[in-house]
């Protein structure tokens, strides 16, 4: 199974996709993760994307892609995964569509989880408060500041992503509001349909 998995931030994708992965037992991909850990080993990327994260702002698309690209690689993703935060944009669709056509595969179904913006700000604030209380250090751009211009972005470029894929006829899309429970249950029948 090869899914991508789109939903603003806040809307439970990295939850959503960590259930996903363990119950069909594929790896989560997530970039957020991915670049996270880039900027926390120091890497070339992470120096590269650490400020414009922390902003709240995409990273540029070619850093990202050449990203995915080395994950899609590893042999654990050989039989398939769930994207999580990845494609963002039209470009990123394009060179997902391109990197599998080259080993000849394409994905077989594209989720979308549908949140009201008003609910984002106060779970987003939340995730921050709770990683707090459980000794973490909170995300640094789980801010007010950095998720207003995340929702910016995210609302530039969601409705022509999912427009991509809906005129692919793969886009399926979840009430994100729902409980986690029923939201995990959707998922799995939008797969299964
Ligand atoms: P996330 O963990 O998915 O909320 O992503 C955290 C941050 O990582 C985003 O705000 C972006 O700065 C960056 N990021 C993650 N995935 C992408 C992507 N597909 N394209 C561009 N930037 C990304």
């Amino acid at each position: 199974m090869r899914i991508a998995l789109l939903g603003p931030p806040g809307s439970g994708k990295g939850t959503q996709a960590t259930r996903l992965a363990q119950q069909l037992a594929i790896p989560q991909l997530s970039t957020g993760d991915m670049l996270r850990a880039a900027v926390s080993a120091g890497t070339f990327v992470g120096r590269k994307v650490k400020a414009v994260m922390e902003r709240g702002e995409l990273v540029p698309d070619e850093l990202v892609v050449a990203v995915v690209v080395q994950r899609l690689l590893q042999p654990d993703a050989k039989n398939g995964f769930i994207l999580d935060g990845f494609p963002r944009t039209v470009a990123q669709a394009q060179a997902l569509d391109d990197i599998l056509r080259a080993e000849e595969l394409n994905l077989d179904c594209v989720l979308e989880l549908r949140v009201d913006e008003e609910v984002l700000l106060g779970r987003i604030l939340n995730r921050a408060r709770e990683a707090k209380i459980n000794g973490h250090a909170a995300r640094a751009d789980d801010t007010e500041e950095a998720l207003k211009v995340r929702l910016q972005q995210y609302r530039r470029q969601a409705e022509p992503l999912a427009d991509y894929y809906r005129s692919k006829g793969n886009l399926r899309s979840i009430d994100g509001l729902q409980p986690i429970d029923i939201v995990a249950t959707s998922l799995l029948e939008a797969i299964a349909a």
